[in-house]
């Protein structure tokens, strides 16, 4: 990093003032974590009214003229501080907008582009966005352009993505793994993999955390046919099974059928195995929920008249009753939503599940990254996100605070 940067972010040690350093330190702190500036200067003058209230004017002495002048002198001392407190707020974001541009600069081009198409899908300048989005990395204890610039651009199993350095060297060795492979099933394992994404800029969805996706530490391998069987979406599948007849679904488990937890705790188990055991698992799930949707599908409308219905019938109160509640719920939770977009966005899902079922990834991509030290989100305990690989982060990437 460059010594203008160096020289921004040691800005407070460097402050010759007479309000306490500590005191600045804290503040530098919170406007990092993304403090806005109306709420630090709300705090600081909610503080210093607190502490004018404790300079009251009721004081009972025997010398009341001299405890008086020296209560309005602490007084007018207060109220100096509490000012120059605030002009010392301001320079202090003012520095923060400063830094946050000197290093937005300082982010690679290639990243830098990545950060101008997000910046473009919400209408915001970039820096704008990079300025939103620092405070995750701060708060996660990373360095944001010093993490980013080690993020690039590769090719995995012939798709182009960017990720971290880290996770380059997992890929590298997951792909040597898959070249390895008899030559039909590297073929297959090919054929069957189309788009991957690597760095993607935001937090987790829904959260207030940063997604190992921001640093390049996870990828995900074709989302649109390996969904995120989580929430609600894991909720409305499990309402599913439940309601099968059990000759339907041979292998049914009274509760909780996404539940792994009893595979985790066996330590016996190779983590291969345990991996093979979480897929049998998840294509078990998939081809019972297949089967439902061709039933269900069949039974009633096609899909494609399911969208008409849905959204003529959404009021209908006999859409909350079998058999269209285990359906809609499904699509309502695939959707994210049940707005009109959002039951048509569950729809298309839908197709895709009853088309290719939960899962797509081959077994041998799962075992190829899974020996690389990449962890598969089918392995998590009850919830699924079945595109999904990360690797943890080494602790020698965050800064030293
Ligand atoms: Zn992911």
């Amino acid at each position: 990093m460059n010594d203008i940067l160096e020289g921004l972010l040691s800005y407070v040690s460097n402050y010759p003032g007479r309000i306490p350093k500590a005191e600045l330190d804290r503040r530098w702190d919170e406007i990092q974590k993304g403090a806005t500036k109306e709420a630090v200067l709300r705090e600081i003058e909610k503080r210093f009214t607190e502490a004018l209230k404790t300079l009251g004017p009721n004081l009972v002495s025997a010398d009341e003229t001299k405890e008086q002048k020296q209560q309005q002198a602490q007084q007018v001392e207060l109220l100096a501080l509490g000012k120059e407190l605030r002009k010392e707020v301001d320079k202090l974001f003012l520095e923060y907008d400063l830094l946050c541009k000197i290093e937005y600069l300082s982010i690679k081009p290639e990243i830098q582009k990545e950060f101008q198409k997000s910046a473009r899908a919400r209408n915001q300048q970039p820096i704008e966005f990079y300025k939103r989005l620092r405070p995750y990395y701060y708060r996660a204890g990373f360095t944001a352009p010093k993490i980013l610039n080690d993020i690039k651009s590769i090719k995995f199993l012939g798709s182009d993505l960017m990720v971290h350095v880290e996770m380059e060297k997992i890929l590298k060795r997951a792909e040597q793994i898959v070249n390895d492979l008899p030559r039909e099933v590297k073929l297959e394992v090919y054929s069957k993999v189309h788009t991957i994404l690597g760095l993607q800029l935001r937090p987790i969805a829904g959260k207030e955390t940063l997604s190992l996706h921001a640093l390049g530490l996870a990828i995900d391998i074709d989302p649109g046919s390996n969904p995120q069987v989580i929430g609600k979406v894991a909720k409305a599948i499990n309402d599913i099974l439940d309601s099968m007849p059990s000759e339907m679904v041979p292998d049914k488990v009274s509760q909780g059928h996404l539940e792994d937890s009893n595979i985790k705790r066996d330590l016996s188990i190779t983590s291969e195995e345990r991996l093979l055991q979480a897929y049998e698992k998840l294509l078990s799930t998939s081809q019972d929920i297949q089967a439902f949707l061709e039933q269900k599908t069949n039974d009633l409308e096609l899909l494609d008249d399911w969208e008409q219905t849905y959204l003529s019938k959404k009021d209908d109160p006999k859409l909350g009753n079998q058999p269209y509640a285990l359906l809609g719920n499904l699509i309502v939770a695939f959707g994210g939503g049940n707005k009109e977009s959002q039951i048509k966005n569950g729809i298309r899902k839908i197709k895709a599940v009853k088309e290719n079922g939960l899962v797509t990834i081959p077994l041998e991509l799962f075992n190829a990254l899974n020996k690389s030290n990449a962890t598969s989100g089918i392995e998590w305990h009850t919830q699924k996100d079945i595109m999904h690989f990360e690797t943890t982060v080494p602790s020698t990437f965050k800064q030293s605070k």
